[in-house]
């Protein structure tokens, strides 16, 4: 929500920050982000939003929600190192909790699960057994001191878990009424003389002109503005939908139940998953409302049916760009926005609401559509071929290709690069993640950046991406910085989901990590959501050269082995090389300096992925980043004797 002024979110999912950079909203004007229930897909976007709005200056930021919300910077603290933003929490459960500013007026309004939204005690007193203490930024920022000791422990047990942490909350939000304005022309008709006439008029006193004509304050200025009521809602199941359409705040909005005019929201914003608002409850409660109410939902649709909700046009204008250099390798992606010249969305008093929707409370001209990003595909291809010398290039690259000897004879691995944007997104690019398809159905994960299960749905269609998921075996991550796992737990998620979905009885995943992600994801699953049954860890230190890897990792991947070593770059980073059933073998660095002990679990391969985050010229900043060039990768591959390798950058 915009203002002259200010800039509010509500709920912050992962990818928010991708978003928000290529539509150009300004994050560094947002004070205050208002939950509507803790889970992952309403702060997953937080903790990159947080390190951005700090890296701009931003001082500090309130989040306004459930109990038990700043818990996530507490699990997150050793990669999310917050020095210079300083985040607020309020407990919007407190009944005494309003909130109010210059610009509106908002009552938090806590919904509860009944009883069998209710938690499972765990058996364990105390889940949390290990705590990573661990900088991993402390080689690039300076001395581990920078953390704030205070940050260090207090992880609730689970038996002790405050009840309202699992509070759905609806914002009730009513914007100051503001004066009607004073039209000069009206005046001008009404025979106003310039002068302290005006200024009666203007603070709605009604005048006497000096020919003794009476002119009333409402001819002349445009009625005041009693300040539009707008709702934001969520109810995160079923087990929320009783107490959720009883909720009497909430009723009180509704014409059926006596509201006045002025009290009827004009806008109710749904977070509620598209499937539960289907609901008879449900709709009969969206019923209760004003006729000319706009509901607008913005829920996830558990079953994955297709929306359009991804909203970037920069993917699909250099996915098509590609495409001119090579169809199989950069297929076309799923249309999830109108390409131009479709029809228009129909009009709808229930909005499937996309990105850039927008709605004007102030002045209230109601919804606008202008703004939904629409695709342009024959554009941006003009743009390509237009370019001097394109043609030419393109026709030569072909020839190229024609003439290029395939890596290997073997169909598999495939490989999909889903991120390589290193630490910030941007437009075109996601943080870490490259898929790999072992063989036919059977695919593994390197690393995890925010918006990998994204990246998924948005390459192969909700559709296969469902299969995709279901099949996959096992995530590989290199090491602890936000950039490389944030978007874990969305992938677990979305993972399930899939697994319903597609009625498939793949088991938890294996996940090959740094043990010390346990201690993130154990908090996580103690103070949030559910996800520890979704995976099996394997500490990438229990994969070192003579060590006998876990049979069951070694049968779940069908790998002929699988190999890591410590690398060069933060605390617990390592690199990995695999060799399939099939005999391929493929060596991933993860973020790293040029490493010797890479070089060695890495002879032979046939691919080498490599990180360069720095281009040549700027070793020695890359050796302060604990990254490589370039041309240090080239080496590292001939030293390996690897004949291709793959610059991810
Ligand atoms: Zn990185
Ligand atoms: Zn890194």
């Amino acid at each position: 929500m915009f203002t002259d002024q200010s800039c509010y979110l509500f709920n912050c999912g992962e990818g928010s920050q991708r978003l928000a950079h290529e539509h150009r909203f300004k994050l560094s004007k947002v004070e205050h982000i208002f939950f509507t229930h803790t889970s992952w897909g309403n702060v997953g976007g937080l903790p990159g939003i947080s390190l951005t709005i700090q890296d701009v200056g931003v001082p500090n930021i309130t989040l306004h929600g459930a109990p038990g919300l700043g818990d996530l910077f507490v699990a997150a603290s050793r990669f999310i190192i917050l020095k210079d933003l300083q985040v607020n929490h309020i407990d919007a459960t407190n009944p005494e909790s309003t909130f109010e500013d210059a610009v509106m007026k908002m009552n938090y309004i806590p919904i509860m699960p009944d009883e069998t939204g209710k938690l499972p005690r765990s058996a364990t007193n105390s889940p949390i057994e290990e705590e990573d203490v661990t900088n991993y930024y402390s080689r690039e920022k300076g001395n581990p001191e920078d953390v704030p000791a205070a940050k260090r422990t207090r992880v609730e047990k689970n038996g002790d878990m405050n009840p309202s942490s699992k509070a759905a909350l609806a914002y009730i939000c009513r914007l100051h009424p503001k004066q009607g304005m004073l039209m000069a022309e009206k005046c001008v008709e009404f025979g106003v003389p310039p002068g302290p006439l005006y200024g009666q008029l203007k603070a709605g006193q009604d005048i006497t002109l000096p020919n003794g004509k009476t002119v009333l304050a409402s001819d002349v200025r445009s009625p005041d503005d009693p300040g539009p009521v707008f709702v934001v809602v969520e109810c995160p199941d079923e087990s929320y939908l009783d107490n959720f359409v009883s909720e009497p705040q909430l009723r009180k909005l509704q014409r059926r139940n006596g509201a006045t005019e002025l009290d009827c929201p004009k806008v109710v914003v749904h977070f509620t998953p598209i499937e539960l608002t289907r609901h008879p409850k449900y709709q009969e409660w969206m019923g209760g409302f004003d006729a000319d109410a706009c509901h607008m939902m913005l829920g996830f649709t558990k079953d994955g049916e297709e929306r359009r909700g991804f909203g970037s046009l920069a993917v699909h204008r250099i996915q098509h760009q590609l495409h001119l250099l090579d169809s199989e390798i950069f297929p076309h992606l799923p249309f999830d926005l109108r390409v131009d010249g479709e029809p228009e969305h129909s009009e709808a008093s229930e909005l499937d609401c996309q990105t850039l929707t927008t709605y004007y409370l102030r002045p209230l001209k109601k919804l606008d559509l202008s703004f939904v990003p629409i695709l342009k595909p024959q554009e941006y291809v003009e743009e390509s071929l237009s370019q001097e010398g394109f043609k030419l290039s393109l026709e030569a690259l072909k020839l190229t290709l024609a003439d290029a000897v395939p890596i290997s004879n073997k169909a598999y691995p495939k490989l999909v690069f889903l991120g390589t944007g290193s630490c910030i997104p941007n437009k075109t690019r996601n943080t870490s993640a490259i898929l790999v398809e072992l063989e036919k159905d059977r695919f593994i994960l390197m690393d995890c950046g925010e918006g990998t299960y994204g990246q998924i749905v948005r390459f192969f269609g909700h559709e296969r991406a469902a299969q995709v998921l279901s099949n996959l075996v096992g995530v590989y991550i290199s090491h602890l910085h936000a950039d490389h796992h944030i978007g874990l737990i969305g992938l677990l998620q979305g993972r399930q989901h899939s697994i319903e979905r597609t009625k498939s009885d793949a088991g938890p995943l294996m996940l090959i990590a740094p043990h010390q992600i346990n201690f993130w994801l154990k908090t996580y699953h103690y103070s949030f959501e559910r996800i520890r049954q979704y995976y099996t860890l394997v500490a990438c230190a229990n994969l070192f050269e003579g060590k006998t890897p876990d049979p069951a990792l070694i049968t779940g991947l069908n790998l002929k082995s699988i190999v890591t070593t410590h690398v060069r770059h933060c605390p617990n980073a390592f690199g990995v090389s695999l060799t399939t059933a099939d005999g391929f073998k493929l060596t991933y660095s993860g973020d790293t300096m040029p490493c010797l002990s890479l070089i060695d679990i890495g002879r032979d391969s046939d691919l080498l992925i490599h990180e360069s985050t720095m281009e040549d010229g700027m070793e020695v900043e890359a050796q302060k980043k604990t990254h490589c060039t370039t041309s240090q990768v080239i080496l590292s591959r001939c030293v390996t004797r690897c004949p291709y390798s793959s610059i991810c950058f």
